[in-house]
């Protein structure tokens, strides 16, 4: 059934400092490692675990989900504790984790989503390799690579955990690839912009505050008249649409390109200023993408508008903003962003003329 998603995230600015919320979209970081207790007297053993994956999709959280699950669970069901050290480009690892478009030759061991050697001695995992079909969606993705890595751990489809090791026929339906890990997420190359200046009695003065408050790192320069601070925004919004349009680093592809909209409704993307956040956070900025969602799966698979708020934001500020929730209109996510616009970008960074740095 199709279904229409709104995402809503916040960009907040806290005492002078941006800090980027995240997208509701990734969970929190799986750590693949864990700690030995005293009462715990056999060491874990290590596997090293590679990916191979041609193409440019990010497999590793799904991948590390998976890691993280039987570090959790391979000492109840394959009776020996587990660590794995994800290198995703390992030069020798005790198991990579392939990622192919076709799986036709895999034995006893069928699966139409995965396939893997069963190993029934674990310590001794080496040169294992697992392939997984590479257009499941994450979820499904973390789901096959459980089951192989069950099957490297010494499981058959007869062991406990079932809910991992019987073999799934609901595998075999491949959902449609989600709008982050699609090349393009959107229905066109070209997208429609509206930049929408705010209107109200506030319309002409300064941003530098909202409801009294100040923060005197962002504050807009006093001296700076409106028109002029208008100019500034409208340059960095063009920077930022710019750096996208000349494939941001290689992030998004190369034929993107943006025209503008003559209104707010027939506009792809959508830059508001506004006196009130739509997240509820008084500075900063917010992003919302709505889209479709055909599949059910719960992730978008097509996005449809991209619509960014930015509230009492300094204009220096502005394009880097703007160009953020465009990645994450693109649907990009965490190190996926060329690095200039990662959450670590500092206060400065912001401000610079970061588009012509990479
Ligand atoms: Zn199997």
């Amino acid at each position: 059934m199709a279904g229409r998603v709104l995402l809503l995230v916040a960009l907040v600015v806290l005492g002078g400092c941006v800090a980027f919320s995240g997208s509701p979209t990734s969970g929190p970081d799986v750590s693949s490692s864990t700690a030995t207790g005293p009462d715990d007297p056999r060491e874990p053993s290590t596997l090293v675990v590679g990916i191979d994956a041609p193409g440019s999709r990010a497999f590793e959280p799904p991948v590390r989900r998976a890691l993280a699950y039987w570090e959790r669970n391979a000492e109840r069901y394959a009776d020996a504790p587990m660590t794995f050290r994800l290198v995703p480009d390992a030069a020798d690892p005790d198991v990579t984790v392939a990622f192919v478009p076709t799986i036709d030759d895999c034995g006893a061991h069928e699966h139409t989503a995965g396939c893997a050697p069963l190993l029934t001695d674990s310590a001794t995992a080496d040169d294992a390799e697992v392939r997984v079909l590479d257009d499941l969606s994450n979820a499904s993705t973390s789901l096959v690579v459980e089951h192989e890595l069950g099957h490297v751990l010494g499981l058959d489809h007869g062991d406990a955990p079932q809910a991992v090791m019987a073999p799934r026929t609901t595998l075999t339906t491949r959902p449609e690839p989600d709008a982050s890990e699609r090349a393009l997420p959107w229905a066109s190359s070209t997208l429609s912009v509206f930049v929408e200046r705010r209107t109200g009695p506030n319309a002409s003065g300064t941003e530098s505050t909202v409801g009294g408050r100040t923060a005197p790192g962002d504050r807009t320069a006093g001296d700076r008249t409106a028109a002029g601070e208008r100019g500034v925004r409208g340059e960095q919004i063009e920077h930022a649409l710019g750096y996208y349009a000349r494939g941001a680093g290689g992030t998004v592809p190369e034929n993107v390109s943006f025209e503008r909209a003559a209104s707010p409704e027939n506009a792809d993307v959508v830059v508001r200023f506004a006196d009130h956040s739509p997240c509820g956070s008084d500075r900063g900025s917010c992003g919302s993408v709505l889209g479709t969602d055909p599949d059910g799966d719960g992730a978008l698979e097509t996005h449809t508008k991209l619509t960014i708020t930015l509230t009492d934001l300094d204009g220096e500020a502005v394009g880097w903003h703007v160009a953020r929730w465009l990645g994450y209109g693109f649907g990009l996510d965490g190190r996926e962003y060329p690095p200039v616009l990662r959450e670590s970008a500092s206060y400065g960074e912001r401000r610079s003329a970061w588009w012509s740095t990479a």
